[in-house]
C-alpha cells in the first residue's frame, strides 16, 4: 500500500488497527485510501483490549473450570515466554487458552478458525505471524523443561473430555 505512505494516521491505523473485527476495509476518496473508523478513540481502545488481551471469555472458562477441579495456579507468569495463561508451578506445566481464529486452529474440522470469504490473503498474511509467535514460545518453554497444554476455544463445548485431558495432563508423570 505505497500511497497510504503519504497520510501516517491512516497508515498508523492499519499497523495497530488492523486485526479489529469492526474496522472497515480501506475505501478510495478523491484524496487516496482512507480507513473508515467508526468508533472513537476511547471506544477502539477498549475493543482492542477485548480483541488482544489476556482475560478472555475462554480463558475465564478454563480458569474456572480447573479452579473447580481442585488444581491451584498462576496466571500469566510474565517471566515465562508467551506468558502461558495458567501456570502451574510446582509441576512445571503451563496451558494456553487460544481463541480458534486469531491463533489459527489447524483442526480442519474447526468452524471457528475459517476465515472470512472476502480477502482471505488479508487474514493469511496479518494471522500467520500469530500461529508463527505461538510456535516459537511453545519451543521456548519446552527447551526450559516446561510441559505444555494448548486448548481451544471449540474444544470448551465438550467439557467432559476436555476436563479429562486437563486432568491428564496434570498428573502425567
Ligand atoms: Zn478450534
Amino acid at each position: 500500500m505505497p500511497r497510504l505512505r503519504q497520510y501516517p494516521e491512516v497508515r498508523r491505523s492499519y499497523q495497530t488497527e488492523g486485526m479489529a473485527t469492526s474496522l472497515s476495509w480501506p475505501i478510495l476518496t478523491r484524496y487516496g485510501p482512507c480507513v473508515v473508523d467508526t468508533l472513537n478513540p476511547a471506544e477502539r481502545s477498549r475493543r482492542m483490549a477485548l480483541i488482544r488481551s489476556k482475560g478472555t471469555k475462554p480463558e475465564l472458562f478454563v480458569r474456572r473450570l480447573v479452579h473447580r477441579m481442585g488444581y491451584r495456579y498462576r496466571l500469566h507468569a510474565p517471566e515465562l515466554p508467551g506468558k502461558p495463561d495458567l501456570v502451574f508451578r510446582r509441576r512445571k506445566r503451563a496451558i494456553f487458552v487460544h481463541g480458534c481464529f486469531w491463533h489459527r486452529h489447524p483442526d480442519p474440522a474447526c468452524k471457528i478458525a475459517r476465515l472470512p470469504k472476502s480477502r482471505p490473503e488479508f487474514w493469511v498474511e496479518k494471522l500467520s505471524g500469530n500461529r508463527e509467535r505461538d510456535a516459537i514460545q511453545l519451543a521456548a518453554l519446552e527447551n526450559m523443561g516446561w510441559r505444555v497444554l494448548t486448548i481451544w476455544e471449540c474444544q470448551l463445548k465438550e467439557i467432559s473430555e476436555l476436563k479429562e485431558n486437563i486432568r491428564a495432563f496434570l498428573e502425567a508423570e
